[in-house]
């Protein structure tokens, strides 16, 4: 019987690897939550895990008391957290949003535990520190994300032939197709609906700027060794080819099927074996057509940010990020436009330190730096 490590367990992903979880036998051996305390309670009766952890110190008390009669340790705090990342399990599944993300996953692979890595952000702050760490430990870095599962599974059996290209695709989210002009009027409800994916709100804002294929773009490089070159965005707003990879032959490999993120999570989880699952089987003929253009990068300029970030190197990548995962929280709080989104990235990217050394201590600093430049 396999046994997991959760990280994140009461978020979109989180209750879906729960789900993956009961339906495969799969053991829980600790569950950790940012502040909802009511539904790791739930979680923590149903799976009964040895710890849980929950991040909000100011939460913890009520959840050791609310937790008093099961044998469960009750943590709380930032380095709690990590030392459940280092627990020995067959995996870490990081299903934890932002950059919080990082030194968990770094904790996890340095302690020699294979990783299911949902939290995006991990890569795009310390992608060369996270793809050095899992080499040296020869542990296995599983993706979450659909498109770069799909990239994984497309490369699988390929005997070691090069790739010429990974089509990364993309939904082109809420406001597709919309003009500057359109965008200037966007509400947050209009950017939190998504039309394929049911997501937490902050990569469902990234889906509505493009943000996230940018930061899915940084994703693709470090976990498959592209160069940025090689990676082309194409917008598929059907959302069924989760994206594709071509070899040097012409012959493009992709992979389909509902979009539903349990399918990728229990690959994770299951890898190299496929069982079966309860999302909607694909019926291409009632799908009917999958169509396919080309991202529009002066209407959505977030996607050329990453790659500016990208061959800048050193802590760019992470300056982005973080300044993204402060200006969706303002937009999200009613307190800067949607056009303000992509205003702020740039202002970060322009005045926040440029560090050419990438080391955890410089991503914790420029995490630092960029909160308190963009909010004195
Ligand atoms: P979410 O907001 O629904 O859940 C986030 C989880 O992280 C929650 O359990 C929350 O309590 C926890 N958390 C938040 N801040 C924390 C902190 N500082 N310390 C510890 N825990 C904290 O987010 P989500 O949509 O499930 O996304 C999680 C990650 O997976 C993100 O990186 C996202 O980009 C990626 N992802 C999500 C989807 C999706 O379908 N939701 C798809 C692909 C990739
Ligand atoms: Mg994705």
């Amino acid at each position: 019987m396999k046994e997991i490590v959760l990280l994140g367990s009461t978020g979109s992903i989180g209750t879906q690897v729960l789900e993956v979880a009961k339906l495969h036998n799969i053991k829980v051996k600790a569950l950790s939550a940012g502040s909802n305390i009511k539904l790791l309670e739930e979680q923590a009766r149903e799976f009964m895990p040895e710890y849980v952890c929950i991040a909000d110190q100011n939460k913890y008390s009520d959840l050791k008391n609310a937790l008093s009669d099961i044998p469960v340790r009750v943590l709380t705090g930032k380095d709690e957290l990590s030392e459940l990342a280092a627990l020995p399990c067959n995996s870490v599944v990081n299903a934890i949003v932002g950059m919080a993300g990082f030194i968990p996953t770094l904790t996890a692979i340095n302690a020699g535990n294979n990783v299911a890595l949902a939290n995006k952000e991990t890569l795009v702050v310390g992608g060369e520190i996270i793809t050095a760490a899992a080499k040296e430990k020869g542990v296995q870095l599983l993706p979450i994300d659909s498109e770069h599962s799909a990239i994984f599974q497309s490369l699988m059996g390929s005997m070691g032939n090069k790739l010429r290209k990974i089509i990364l695709t993309a939904s082109g989210g809420p406001f597709r197709g919309f003009s500057k002009e359109q965008l200037r009027k966007v509400t947050k409800e209009q950017a939190l609906k998504h039309p394929n994916w049911s997501m937490g709100a902050k990569i469902t804002v990234d889906s509505a700027t493009m943000m996230n294929k940018g930061l899915e773009l940084i994703e693709a490089v470090w976990l498959f060794g592209a160069a940025p070159e090689q990676v082309e965005i194409v917008v598929h707003p059907q959302s069924i080819l989760h994206s594709a990879v071509e070899f040097e032959d012409g012959s493009v490999i992709g992979q389909l099927g509902m979009p539903d993120m349990r399918i990728p999570i229990q690959l994770a989880l299951t890898y190299p074996k496929r069982f079966n699952s309860p999302a909607k089987p694909l019926s291409l003929t009632d799908i009917g057509s999958l169509t396919f253009e080309k991202p529009n990068d002066d209407v959505f300029p977030c996607m050329n940010l990453a790659r500016t970030a990208l061959k800048k190197g050193g802590n760019m990548p992470c300056i982005m990020n973080r300044a993204n995962e402060i200006a969706v929280k303002l937009f999200l709080e009613d307190r800067i436009s949607f056009l303000e989104i992509t205003e702020k990235i740039r202002w970060a990217m322009e005045n926040v330190s440029f560090s050419k050394e990438l080391t955890s201590e410089v991503i914790l600093e420029t995490e630092k730096e960029t909160e308190k430049k963009m909010c004195s």
